[in-house]
């Protein structure tokens, strides 16, 4: 079993808008956790499961609306999709509305 208190996260490179996570890697297995968040995910294979409750991790699919045209609200409608993951067991499900860019 790891200490999760021991690994390192480092901040992952991601937009701003998008959920902020951290990675760590110890012998060879990779975590991550969102960032401030105390709830790790360690990759077993292509699945993540919690590092507390071994749970597989779920995710929501929230969704950014993108505003790119000349005035504010009034874009093409376009979204952007990202996975929010969680543990069911540990963790509230996120919201999916990602609100506004
Ligand atoms: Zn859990």
């Amino acid at each position: 079993m790891v200490d999760k208190t021991k690994l390192e996260f480092k901040a992952m490179t991601l937009p701003s808008w998008a959920q902020q996570m951290e990675v760590a890697e110890d012998g060879g297995v990779r975590y991550e956790r969102k960032k401030g968040s105390n709830v790790v995910y360690a990759l077993n294979g292509k699945d993540y499961s919690c590092l507390d409750c071994g749970t597989t991790i779920l995710a929501v699919d929230r969704t950014h609306s993108i505003h790119d045209g000349l005035f504010p609200l009034s874009g093409s409608g376009e979204v952007a999709h990202e996975p929010i993951p969680y543990c069911p067991k540990c963790e509230k499900k996120p919201s999916s509305n990602g609100g506004f860019l």
